[in-house]
């Protein structure tokens, strides 16, 4: 047989275009390579069009309605990234039925950052390999910039490792979810600008409308949960204070901790993963946690696996108040 023809070896334009048109709308169609470390700018756009929507803020202007949104959004979809991609499907740290599963699922996935499957593998080989070779994110061997934010927007990155979440690729549901995973940011969008629309509508003294609702309610505060997010990965495992003696660089940082609803104890949390809070001590602030421990006492979730004694007692420095 002869070589390929030019045209057969090289996709034409329409080709290329619908091929990352499907990459957007359907993420098993480009899995993304194993060693693509540049960035993949095509696959990005909806990401950099997303940090563009925030800056129409200073077109449609700020209500405190739509500031109180924006709060609300972020705060509900953080608890969505802390409490079930990351204590949840990452780690394992209690239990759920399977609808408040799906139903946490498609809380974190309204955060825009990608679907629960991905999250968990990528996270589950972040804490194997920390700050090694083998960690996308490893502050060891890259800058500040990549470890924020530069390594999400490789080729590489958008690989879910189906070796790495055995346990939750079973559930159909979930698959759905990872596969489409720009459905449920769309309808959090949707829904925001319909919740501004409404208020302005029955109350228009608040000065907000459709518009604020979108751009202060979703595009403002998913920036903004992007970058707090990425913090961990970046700021938590440069500064801050280390408890424990981990294989790793990880921090504890306060500031941190209230920027991602507990997230900031990461020194904790590397040392002992599993555990459903990552404040250890009563004054180390996590509000996952306490939104946790109220959902299990209202019966939606279970089994909040708890911090060892011995852990505890491994802590140099102030123990537990008496
Ligand atoms: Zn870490
Ligand atoms: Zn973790």
């Amino acid at each position: 047989m002869s070589a390929l023809s030019p045209s057969q070896a090289t996709p034409n334009d329409g080709t290329r275009r619908r091929g990352l048109i499907r990459a957007w709308l359907d993420s098993t169609s480009d899995p993304g390579e194993g060693n693509g470390d540049r960035v993949d700018w095509p696959r990005i756009l909806p990401f950099v069009a997303i940090h563009f929507g925030a800056l129409t803020a200073l077109w449609v202007g700020v209500s405190w309605a739509a500031a109180a949104l924006c709060v609300a959004a972020y705060a509900i979809r953080m608890f969505g990234i802390t409490a079930f991609y990351h204590r949840y499907f990452a780690h394992r740290a209690f239990r759920t039925s399977r609808l408040v599963q799906f139903l946490g699922a498609l809380l974190g996935n309204a955060a825009g950052q990608r679907g629960p499957l991905w999250w968990a593998a990528h996270h589950r080989k972040h804490h194997k390999h920390a700050d090694t070779p083998l960690d996308l994110h490893s502050t060891e061997q890259h800058g500040f910039l990549w470890c924020h934010a530069g390594w999400w927007t490789t080729k590489r990155a958008f690989r879910t490792d189906l070796a790495q979440i055995r346990d939750l690729a079973k559930f159909p549901e979930l698959r759905w979810l990872d596969r489409f995973d720009w459905i449920a940011p769309v309808a959090f969008a949707a829904l925001m600008f319909g919740v501004g629309a409404t208020l302005g509508a029955v109350w228009p003294s608040l000065g907000i409308d459709g518009w604020q609702g979108l751009v202060w309610g979703f595009f403002v505060s998913t920036v903004l949960l992007y970058h707090a997010t990425f913090t961990i990965n970046s700021l938590c495992h440069k500064f801050g204070s280390r408890r424990y003696a981990t294989k790793d660089r990880s921090r504890n940082n306060a500031w941190l901790a209230v920027l991602t609803l507990g997230e900031g104890w990461h020194n904790n949390h590397h040392h002992y993963p599993v555990a459903a809070r990552q404040g250890f001590f009563w004054w180390e602030f996590d509000p996952t946690y306490y939104g946790l421990f109220l959902l299990a006492k209202l019966g939606v979730v279970s089994e909040l696996r708890p911090v060892p004694e011995r852990v505890l007692d491994d802590a140099p420095g102030p123990r537990r108040a008496a």
